[in-house]
């Protein structure tokens, strides 16, 4: 293997989260009764009209933003045609060859180690529809027709040949998700067909310096299988040049149930799309003032907000990661962190107990029951030694359980931490006076029987001393 190179670009469609579509006023919903989100210019009708949604133009520019792309003052609409049953106006509006914008790149780490992968460029396009194989029955089969996904915005993402293995590759795929999230481009729900990836895969010997001949892998809708098909990939190209054949370029599939990828068409029967300029749209011009006015409302994007919590919550750089999985894990984070005043216990508590219990319920966390102003109180209650850390650990499930705020709980079930001194005091030296043995080994240099004591105060406490105070107290009794 180690004799060879992969060499691999990704081709990402992702669905822009407009309300209506690209072309037209009809609304972009899931799910909904087949055919119902229809009109002449998404059912392709002779003689209807587009009209270009200024939402899509808006959400293709924060996309190219969020890539780093430059955007073009002038892009051109172009025809790409080709028949297919679900798209009825014989082609699709798309960008050729001046898209949207160009010249961007996404910043990847794999294992520690960081890359900068190129982005081509981005242009916007209409979606086709949908058919629908319903399979062999009253001696016939059927075939059902969909078009409500037609007209659906899709910007197309294409990347440089830059990556090196399907580890990068998921890599990219994963970050290409979370900017498109953040920039609020796109939900990209994979399994409703919002995000879907082609994976163009070659290998060529180390050192070589002409790219390889390579085949195009279509309609990835997960990363895991983005991933397994790349490895399959590889590995039949090397045995195919190791047994002296030659590489066909072709467009394959990757079949889930085997795991291998198959042929779906060679070159010589690739489309021949036939682009030319969309008579019926304008030029779409962008002055600097509206890509000004875009830039200037660009969320907050994952690099700058793992930036942020390195250097300003001194947070390490996997628990950055881990809070950046998604838009919601870290705004439900910042709201907690903002409430608690401590960036540090705030990311502990999210990533351990909130984590855990989202998993155990299996809920997002916008389902979470537990608010992040309550967590982030919660926070604040044991930093202000109102309660202590195993109270907090027996309130958090009361919280969960109720949605009642700690302070709450607090004041119902009585579990105000007992810091009056004298009260601790007195425990203490109960607790010395009815345990001679382990008073007298602590003496003696066996200072670890120090928990048991410490243990016996808490209980004696109903856990509602403070245990740093305790301890500090038996030390002092004991010296
Ligand atoms: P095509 O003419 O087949 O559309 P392009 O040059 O436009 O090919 O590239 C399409 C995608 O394929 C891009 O993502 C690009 O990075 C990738 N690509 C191009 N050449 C190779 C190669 N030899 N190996 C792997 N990926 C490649
Ligand atoms: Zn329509
Ligand atoms: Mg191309």
């Amino acid at each position: 293997m180690s004799k060879y190179e992969t060499v691999i670009g990704l081709e990402v469609h992702c669905q822009l989260a407009t309300k209506t579509k690209i072309f037209c006023g009809c609304p972009t919903i899931f799910g909904a009764p087949p055919n119902s989100s229809t009109c002449p210019v998404c059912l392709g009708l002779p003689g209807a009209l587009p009209v270009l949604s200024r939402q899509a133009v808006e959400m293709g520019m924060r996309a190219s933003l969020a890539l780093n792309c430059e955007v073009r003052p002038q892009s051109i609409f172009a025809r790409k045609n080709y028949f297919y049953p679900d798209l009825p106006k014989g082609y699709q509006i798309s960008q050729y060859d001046r898209p949207l914008s160009e010249h961007g790149y996404v910043d990847i780490e794999v294992e520690g180690v960081k890359k900068r992968v190129g982005i081509t460029r981005v242009h916007m396009e209409d979606d086709a529809g949908k058919s629908i194989h319903d399979g062999f029955k009253d001696s016939a089969n059927y075939t059902y027709v969909d078009l409500n996904r037609s007209g659906t915005p899709l910007a197309e993402i294409v990347s440089e040949p830059d990556m090196r293995s399907s580890d990068e590759a998921f890599a990219f795929a994963t970050e290409m998700k979370l900017l498109m999230q953040f920039a609020e481009v796109s939900a990209c729900d994979m399994e409703k067909g919002q995000m879907r990836c082609d994976a163009n895969v070659s290998v060529r010997l180390h050192g070589a310096e002409k790219l390889g001949d390579k085949v195009e892998i279509k309609n990835l809708n997960s990363f895991r299988f983005l991933k397994m098909a790349i490895d399959y990939e590889v590995e039949r190209q090397i045995g195919i040049l190791e047994s002296g054949g030659k590489i066909v370029q072709e467009t394959r599939l990757y079949n889930v149930d085997s795991g291998e990828t198959v042929s779906m068409r060679s070159k010589e029967d690739a489309h021949d799309y036939r682009y030319f300029p969309e008579p019926d749209l304008l030029p779409l011009r962008i002055s600097d003032e509206w890509l000004a006015s875009i830039r200037n409302v660009m969320p907050e994007l994952p690099p700058a907000r793992r930036k942020r919590m390195l250097e300003d919550y001194g947070l390490r750089e996997y628990d950055a990661g881990v809070l950046t999985q998604t838009r919601e894990i870290s705004d439900y984070y910042e709201r907690v962190a903002a409430t608690a005043q401590d960036p540090r216990a705030a990311a502990n508590w999210v990533m351990g107990d909130l984590m855990a219990l989202l998993k155990a319920e299996n809920k997002e966390v916008s389902e979470s029951p537990v608010s992040p102003e309550h967590l982030g109180e919660l926070i604040a209650l044991i930093n202000k030694k109102e309660i202590n850390g195993k109270q907090a650990k027996e309130i958090f499930p009361k919280m969960v359980a109720t949605s009642d705020s700690p302070r709450t709980i607090v004041d119902r079930d009585g579990y105000k931490q007992i810091s009056d001194t004298g009260a601790i005091e007195k425990i203490v030296d109960d607790v010395i006076a009815a345990n001679p043995k382990q008073v007298e080994q602590y003496k003696s240099g066996k200072t670890a029987v120090i928990g048991f004591l410490v243990g016996a105060v808490m209980k004696a406490s109903k856990g509602q001393a403070d245990p740093a105070a305790v301890n500090e107290l038996l030390k002092s009794k004991m010296a």
